[in-house]
């Protein structure tokens, strides 16, 4: 089957979160499955180009129809550790990938709306006919719409969608201009609530919701999380949308890339482990403490990884912090973050803690940093408000590093108690608590920490738990290619 990925993110090269690494890791698995893949991304002055193998134009005159007249284009190919990638490169006024930043910019759903009208030009004229074209999150929300509305009734009439949300809360709101600039046109139309009428707000549009309603199947990142989406306010606003469309949605959990998440590989940390030896792990422990200028000594280290948005729980991530140490353990924490308050509220746990020989706060993002803290630290907390999948806490498992999670979405789906009397012993992995409140992670914590020093050997049978649970792309792979036939046949 010929599969071409339309995203906003694919790792390493424009990586922000999650949705870089499944891009990256789906496209690989389907390649392997015998799938011919490609995948079609914004061309950011932003991106790591030491990723890129031979970039080089392929498609020097792509015109892209665009507010009444037309915006030039070039299109560039190069392989991402042997992805087959297209970038769209706009020669526009407006630099709409030229921004340092891949998010954040007060014209974002113009953006990737140009980015949606680009990438269908382009498979137009390029005479590129996949059988399905699957796109991801908000930003290509749009692609499914003007496939539909326009691009079929041009030549691409065969072509199916498949449109994945790892994300519910950012959706693309927008109005009038985007609908003139991309040629949908008709208000009349689109605004209806069986259309893209946002449900929370009639007076905009909504770009998820139109992902919703045009593909031929919607997934979200774990089956927790599509129940969660369907029966519980975690689809911010999106639950109607996704009764009307029941039939045609469900959940498939991420997974991960083993050969870039694997420590018996990483090249980013300094001693390679597997489960037979699994003590090579403290080797990392150390040089992430030589690293972090951390105090040597018997106390585990306790971290986390991950963006810095309300959604990953961030009172309960501070409250984490000053708990650990008081509790006889270090703490580590990488997050990256783009809003100032946010930035402010670490910058000062920073100072609270910084000072501290057992604590280390890293504000930014740092793709090697993030792999020796998955390998060197013993635990990593994900306290999410909510989390579709959540990647962090699979690495994690990954590393032999053990999970305390808050139970939520994929965090679910994925780690188990290991005082959870319901699951078998083998299959548990890590910790997870319910109640969103410092009391609630300070208990989890707590029984982990304990366990560490008062039950060493049921704390490595926890991390050799983890090291064996199998989230590599194997399962997700065989559901996305039963939900590619699924819709082809359709
Ligand atoms: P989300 O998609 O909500 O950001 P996930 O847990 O699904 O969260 O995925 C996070 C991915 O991004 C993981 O690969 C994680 O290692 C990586 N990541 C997040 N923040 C950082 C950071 N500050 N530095 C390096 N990697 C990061």
């Amino acid at each position: 089957m010929y599969v071409i990925q339309v995203a906003s993110e694919c790792a390493p090269v424009a990586k922000v979160g999650g949705l870089a690494d499944v891009v990256f890791g789906l496209s690989w698995e389907l390649a392997i499955r015998g799938n011919e893949v490609e995948i079609i991304l914004p061309k950011y002055d932003c991106m790591r180009y030491d990723h890129i193998w031979g970039l080089s134009p392929v498609y020097e005159d792509l015109w892209v129809p665009w507010f009444g007249e037309a915006i030039h284009c070039t299109v560039l190919f190069g392989h991402v550790h042997g992805r087959k990638c297209y970038f769209i490169d706009p020669h526009s006024e407006d630099r709409f990938f030229n921004r340092n930043t891949f998010y954040g910019c007060h014209d974002d759903v113009i953006r990737y709306a140009f980015f949606c009208k680009a990438a269908l030009e382009f498979m137009l004229k390029s005479g590129k006919r996949p059988d399905v074209v699957h796109c991801h999150d908000w930003q290509t929300g749009l692609l499914p719409v003007m496939l539909a509305d326009i691009y079929q009734h041009n030549g691409l009439d065969t072509q199916r969608v498949c449109y994945t949300i790892h994300n519910f809360k950012h959706q693309g709101i927008f109005g009038h201009d985007v609908l003139a600039a991309t040629g949908l046109g008709r208000p009349e139309h689109y605004y209806r609530p069986e259309q893209l009428r946002d449900d929370n707000n009639p007076s905009v549009l909504n770009c998820m919701k139109g992902g919703i309603v045009y593909s031929n199947f919607i997934t979200t990142v774990s089956p927790n999380h599509a129940w969660e989406a369907r029966f519980t306010d975690q689809s911010h606003g999106l639950g109607h949308a996704l009764h009307v469309h029941q039939d045609k949605f469900g959940g498939i959990l991420n997974g991960v890339d083993y050969s870039t998440w694997n420590p018996e590989l990483d090249g980013f940390i300094p001693s390679q482990y597997s489960l037979e030896t699994i003590e090579g792990k403290y080797g990392n422990k150390d040089a992430l403490r030589d690293r972090l200028w951390l105090y040597k000594s018997e106390k585990p280290i306790v971290s986390y990884v991950g963006r810095l948005d309300d959604q990953k729980g961030l009172n309960l991530i501070c409250h984490a912090a000053h708990y650990a140490l008081g509790r006889g353990a270090q703490f580590v924490l990488l997050g990256s973050c783009s809003n100032h308050e946010i930035f402010n509220q670490f910058a000062q746990l920073r100072n609270e803690l910084g000072q501290s020989v057992d604590c280390h706060i890293e504000l930014g993002f740092n793709e090697e940093l993030a792999h020796l803290i998955y390998a060197g630290s013993d635990m990593m907390i994900v306290p999410s408000a909510f989390e579709p999948c959540g990647l962090t806490q699979i690495i994690a498992l990954r590393y032999g590093t053990v999970p305390v999670v808050r139970s939520v979405g994929g965090l679910t789906d994925t780690v188990f108690d290991k005082d959870n009397s319901h699951v078998d012993l083998a299959q548990r992995n890590g910790y997870a608590f319910d109640s969103y409140d410092n009391f609630g992670i300070e208990s989890a914590l707590n029984r982990a920490i304990g366990l560490f020093y008062d039950f060493p050997q049921d704390f490595r049978q926890l991390m050799i738990n983890g090291m064996k649970s199998d989230y590599s792309w194997n399962h997700p792979g065989i559901h996305y290619s039963n939900v590619y036939e699924y819709i082809r046949h359709k």
